[in-house]
Parts: structure tokens; C-alpha cells; sequence
């Protein structure tokens, strides 16, 4: 897209879907790849934001500790002022733009201040909270109508919600958004307006996610069972007879992680599949890498590398990113697979086993303990290294472990520093919202995810989120590194990889079984 700043920018105003981040449209997600800025709140599943490269620039307008949502004032003027810049701006709102998301307001502020836009239209929380509760809205053995209102109008300054009336209307379904707080008020008003007190009613809390639950109940009861049992929103308030349906229709279960937040402190592009592991247990992950990892371009183990060729002998990975950066620097060299036909290959564990293996490669040789150490002395046990080449695909951080081994046997090195290791900055409301909630889980998955952690929290600040959360870790390695911080490990991995995590994330989860 332009980034010609003589010309305005355009506002994208994208509907992100309620909660999940697999409900964008298409044409959403393609303009949120193509942007270059994203202005987003807490209504947006931010695994959409966490996922952009790295060049889009984001903007949080939610709320911030202590304080509520930016006013739209605000918002309307960054976008303003953004697009005037020559930007393309993606507005991502949850749900659907025009429907109670402010979406309006902020066209109109655009449309005065000559800014061209566009609206992407989204999946608004009624319909997937329906399609997850099995609640079919407009069935039509019970419902000819639907009918969709706030029940915050009066902190929002709108139009009146003539619930008298609406109490009158007969055959079909009312659906209430924002509705938790003022739910005994509007409740006593649809009582007095005519609604029959056993109404069929739910009130379907985080729909359409793992932590979705539902409370039903006789209208009058309503405001009193979900007291008991203490809803909060997001929750969207159904009316009707189209919620006795849903019986034998909800097909959504609660996950055994349901509403359990997850840190995720490995780079993003190596976290969506864990990300998407935990959402189907119901979690929620939170993205926030505390490494980022950079491709080192041409370094001169390139050129021994390519004067090595033919030789026999190993090639060793010790990360996935090493497979990754090493993989794209062959081809950006013009090499495909071919080139490595002389070499046996050799992978730290499991996790780097697969990376492999997903782009065509198997390893011959994966210690059975996935450390660095051990892949040397097996390396080293029984293989003849005279003469042979050793091509150590490594990161900066790497130690030298491998390369003094193999050496002591006589083999010669072809180092290849493919990527490096970065501290990520968070944006400050992740900084003060990790202080504020610790996540139930932090996951750690190599010790400079660790040091990247200590680095951009503040080493007390580290500690004392740490506290108060259970941290998982990848293997001994990670954990050695956790210990020597004064950090405590609640897990630890059996399996080293990130399904291996996962797993020990719901062994913690589970309950103890009395012997
Ligand atoms: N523009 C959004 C609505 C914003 S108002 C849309 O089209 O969906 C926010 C309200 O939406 C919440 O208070 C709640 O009533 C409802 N909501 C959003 N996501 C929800 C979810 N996953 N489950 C239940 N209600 C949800």
C-alpha cells in the first residue's frame, strides 16, 4: 500500500469478529496484512494485532490501568491524524463496526475531515454467541423477528431503549448487548411492560470461546442467577422462546482451561500453533514474545559453506529458528535441498526434529534429552569426524559447545550464524496489564525467553509476576535458567516441545486423585 505521504491515507474500519480471533472476513484480514498501522481496543482478539509483521505500527486505544477507554475524541483524532500522514489504517473494532461499535461516530468524524474510508462489515457477538449457545434465533417455530438493543444506553448517551414496548411485542427474539450491569432494572421494566415473567431467557457469557458459559432461566430469575452466579461481560442477554431450543443443540463445551490466561513469551511466528493449541482447551493466550528473533543476511559462513560442498559429514540445528533462517538463506543463495545431499543431519530435539521435517528434512540423530551437551557427546560417541565438516547452523546467542566438541575429533567447522536474538519492546499497556493481572500461566520456552522476560519487565516487577502465576517450562535447560533468576517452576515439560507445554499446563490443571 501507498505510503506516499503527499496523499491522505485511507481508514479501514474492520470488523474483527467477537472474540475469536477465526471470525474476521477475509477482506478484513487481508487489509490487516496490508496495512500500515492498526488502531485497536480491548474488544479485538489481539492474537490479530500479535500476529502482524513486525512493520505495522499498533496503537491501543483501549483501557488502560486505572483509567477507561481512550475518549473517541482521541481516537477520531489519531485516525485523523494518521491518515493525513499518508497512511492505510486499519480500525479494528470487535464484532461489527456499525453495530453498537461506535462505528458510526467515527465516519462521521472522518467524513468532515475529508479522510477517505472504507467499512469491512464483521460477525457481530449475537451471531456467534447464537451459533455457539445452539440458540437458533429466528427459528421459525418460535420467532417471526429479532430484535437487537443496548442496555447501557444511559452511560452512552443514546437514544432511550423503549423496553415497555418492546415488553408488548409477541413471536420472536430480544437480544440485549452490554446488558449485564443494568440487567435488574431492565428486567423489572419488561416485567411491568407485559413480558411474561417465565419467559424463556439466557445470558451467554464470552461466547463462541472456550470460556463460553450459559446461564438460563425464567425471565424474573434471571437477574438473580446471574448474581449467583456471578457474570460479567462480555455477555449478550437472549429473550425468547427460540432459547428452549437450545437443548441438545449447545454443542459448545467449556475447555478444561476455560478463561485461563496464557503467556506466551516465544516470537509470534512461532507461537500461532500453540496459540491455537490452548484456544481449543478454552484458554486464552496471550501473545506477548519476549524475544524477537532477526535473520543475519551473508555471513561469511555462507561462502565456507558453499566451498564445503561435497565433503561428507554433519549438519547440526539447534532451534526451529535456525531451520528456518538457514532454509530461507539457501534459497535467497540459490540453493535448493540438493545442496546438503553429502550431509547427515542432527537436531537438538524433538520441536527442531519437526521444524525439519516440515520443510522436507529428516534428522538422523535426536538425543534422547534434548540439550546441547548431549547432542555433542552423541555426536561425538561414535561417528568418525576426521576430516568430515561440521556445519553448525546456530543463533548469535549460541554457545560453543558443539563446535569444541566435534573439533576435539577432528572434524572441520563451517559456522553459520543465521539469525539473532532481539529484546522486544511490549507496548505499555501490556507492561502494566501483565503487572496488574498476572497470567495464570507463564510459558517459557528457552532461557532467552526468560532473559527477555526479566529485560522488559524489570527484574523485580519479573519476580513478582512470576509469584503470582504458574510458570511452565520447556526442559532443564529453560528451567535452569528460571531457578537462577529466583523464579519458581510449577512444570516442567516431559516432552520438550510446545505441545509438550500444553500438556503440562493441564497436568497442573488437573486434580490431584487421593492415592
Ligand atoms: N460491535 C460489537 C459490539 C460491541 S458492544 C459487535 O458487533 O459484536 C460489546 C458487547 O457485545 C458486550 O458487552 C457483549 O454484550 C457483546 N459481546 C461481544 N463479544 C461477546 C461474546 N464473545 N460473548 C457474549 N457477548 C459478547
Amino acid at each position: 500500500m501507498s505510503r506516499d505521504t503527499s496523499e491522505t491515507g485511507t481508514i479501514y474500519l474492520v470488523g474483527a469478529g467477537p472474540g475469536h480471533p477465526g471470525l474476521i472476513t477475509r477482506l478484513g484480514h487481508q487489509l490487516l496484512q496490508d496495512c500500515d498501522a492498526v488502531v485497536y481496543d480491548d474488544l479485538a482478539p489481539y492474537e490479530l494485532v500479535a500476529e502482524l509483521p513486525p512493520n505495522i505500527v499498533r496503537y491501543y486505544v483501549g483501557k488502560r490501568a486505572g483509567r477507561h477507554s481512550q475518549p473517541q475524541k482521541e481516537t477520531n483524532s489519531l485516525l485523523i491524524s494518521l491518515a493525513e500522514k499518508g497512511l492505510n489504517v486499519v480500525r479494528l473494532k470487535g464484532g461489527d463496526p456499525f453495530i453498537f461499535g461506535r462505528g458510526g461516530e467515527e465516519v462521521t468524524r472522518l467524513k468532515e475531515a475529508g479522510v477517505p474510508f472504507r467499512i469491512v462489515p464483521g460477525v457481530t457477538a449475537v451471531t456467534a454467541v447464537a451459533a455457539g449457545a445452539g440458540i437458533p434465533l429466528t427459528d421459525r417455530r418460535d420467532a417471526a423477528w429479532l430484535l437487537m438493543a443496548t442496555g447501557h444506553e444511559a452511560a452512552s448517551a443514546s437514544l432511550p431503549v423503549p423496553w415497555e414496548e418492546i415488553a408488548a411485542l409477541r413471536g420472536g427474539t430480544v437480544v440485549i448487548y452490554m446488558g449485564v450491569g443494568a440487567l435488574p432494572e431492565i428486567v423489572k421494566r419488561l416485567i411491568s411492560g407485559g413480558a411474561a415473567p417465565d419467559t424463556h431467557a439466557a445470558v451467554v457469557v464470552s461466547g463462541y470461546t472456550g470460556a463460553q458459559r450459559i446461564v438460563t432461566a425464567e425471565l424474573a430469575d434471571l437477574p438473580r442467577s446471574c448474581a449467583e452466579q456471578d457474570v460479567q461481560p462480555p455477555a449478550l442477554v437472549i429473550l425468547g422462546d427460540v432459547v428452549k431450543r437450545m437443548d441438545g443443540v449447545g454443542w459448545m463445551q467449556p475447555g478444561v482451561l476455560a478463561g485461563r490466561r496464557i503467556l506466551i513469551t516465544r516470537p509470534y511466528e512461532a507461537s500461532a500453533e500453540i496459540c491455537g493449541i490452548l484456544r481449543k482447551y478454552g484458554a486464552e493466550p496471550l501473545p506477548l514474545p519476549t524475544i524477537e528473533i532477526r535473520p543475519f543476511e551473508d555471513v561469511p559462513g555462507w561462502d565456507g559453506f558453499e566451498r564445503s560442498s561435497g565433503r561428507h559429514g554433519w549438519i547440526v540445528f539447534t532451534s526451529r529458528a535456525g531451520v528456518q533462517h538457514f532454509l530461507d538463506g539457501l534459497s535467497r543463495r540459490g540453493h535448493d535441498l540438493r545442496s546438503l545431499h553429502d550431509l547427515e543431519i542432527a537436531a537438538v530435539g524433538p520441536g527442531t526434529a519437526g521444524a525439519l521435517w516440515e520443510r522436507g528434512l529428516k534428522a538422523g540423530l535426536v538425543p534422547t534429552v534434548a540439550t546441547v551437551e548431549r547432542l555433542a557427546e552423541e555426536l561425538t560417541a561414535e561417528k568418525n569426524l576426521r576430516g568430515a565438516v561440521v556445519v553448525r547452523v546456530r543463533g548469535d546467542l549460541s554457545d560453543d559447545t558443539i563446535e569444541k566438541a566435534v573439533a576435539s575429533k577432528g572434524a572441520g567447522i563451517v559456522r553459520l550464524t543465521v539469525y539473532r536474538t532481539m529484546t522486544p519492546e511490549w507496548e505499555p499497556h501490556w507492561v502494566e496489564n501483565v503487572k496488574e493481572y498476572p497470567p495464570d500461566y507463564i510459558t517459557f520456552t528457552s532461557g532467552s525467553t526468560v532473559d527477555g522476560f526479566v529485560k522488559i519487565l524489570g527484574r523485580g516487577e519479573a519476580l513478582s509476576v512470576a509469584a503470582r502465576s504458574k510458570v511452565v517450562s520447556i526442559g532443564p535447560v529453560t528451567t535452569k535458567v528460571i531457578e537462577d533468576y529466583g523464579m519458581e517452576v510449577a512444570a516442567e515439560a516431559a516432552l520438550h516441545t510446545q505441545e509438550g507445554v500444553v500438556k503440562a499446563i493441564l497436568l497442573l490443571g488437573r486434580p490431584v486423585t487421593p492415592v
